[in-house]
């Protein structure tokens, strides 16, 4: 699109530079839109719970003197609830920002990786959160010394992991594994036999505060980023992120990171 510009005949080359600069203004344009849109939403999902907080202060203070001590109980566990949420928010956000800025560096190192993948997944059936769920894995030990940031591929796995469990019922069974997938690609797969997602959703569900259910993902304490933070960790190694789904048969978030 070009606003206020007439464009002559052109010929040859002339038309091929024309094309290449329409097209950069096309660019340009659906990156501000993107850029605005974000800004809006990062708006509105840091106002909800502020308005809750505030709101819910303001009656506190307004001394309700009678109010039952249980009311007044429940009230500042709402107000805690959402300065967590606010927090989370936050720190995701930050998190995002970092991955996103041009000199996001990557620690990398030489990584034992399938001793890494046990280790966060040692540490995750170590968490109270995750008491009682099922927990399997399958390494190919052909896998070796992968170069990567051992710090942002643990933030990666764990995203995926902590997804696994807040979609899924605690009965269901997460499965990691972690196979040579040619090409000079290693492919980590988290399973889970939960609810899925619907189709017309899962092309969507790396973007940015993109949730299937808005209510479900809060009241588990989601941002809506978590996927995004996993694709620009897998993407600075080199790698790429997929999901596949059948509803009511579960999911499998994949990721490939490079061999050398
Ligand atoms: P959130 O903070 O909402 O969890 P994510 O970016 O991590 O944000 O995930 C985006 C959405 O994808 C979630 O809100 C949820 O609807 C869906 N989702 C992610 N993982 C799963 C899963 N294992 N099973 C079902 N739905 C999932």
């Amino acid at each position: 699109e070009v606003t206020g510009t007439t464009i002559p005949a052109l010929t040859g080359d002339d038309e091929a530079w024309a094309l290449f600069v329409l097209h950069d203004i096309t660019k340009q344009k659906k990156l501000e839109a993107v850029r605005k849109e974000f800004v809006a939403n990062v708006s509105h999902e840091l106002r909800t719970p502020l308005s809750i907080i505030k709101g819910y202060a303001e009656t506190l203070v307004d001394g309700h003197v009678d109010m039952p001590e249980a009311d007044r109980d429940r009230f500042l566990r709402t107000i805690e609830r959402h300065a967590e949420r606010l927090n989370s928010l936050i720190e995701d956000l930050l998190t995002l920002s970092r991955l996103e800025s041009a000199n996001a560096g990557l620690r990398r190192e030489p990584v034992a990786f399938t001793k890494l993948l046990a280790t966060i997944l040692d540490d995750y059936r170590a968490r109270p959160a995750a008491a009682g769920r099922r927990l399997g894995h399958d390494f190919d030990p052909a896998i070796g010394e992968l170069q990567l940031d051992p710090l942002k591929i643990t933030q990666a796995l764990e995203n995926l992991l902590d997804n696994a469990l807040k979609y899924t019922p605690p009965t269901a069974l997460v499965q990691v594994s972690a196979r040579r997938a040619g090409a000079g690609m290693i492919e980590v797969a988290v399973r889970d036999n939960g609810p899925g997602i619907p189709a017309a959703d899962l092309p969507h569900i790396f973007e940015r505060f993109y949730r299937v259910d808005k209510g479900r993902s809060r009241d588990k304490g989601g941002t809506g980023l978590g996927l995004s933070i996993v694709k620009h960790i897998v993407q600075l190694h080199g790698g790429q992120v997929r999901a596949e789904s059948t509803e009511g048969q579960g999911s499998v978030f994949y990721f490939t990171l490079p061999e050398k």
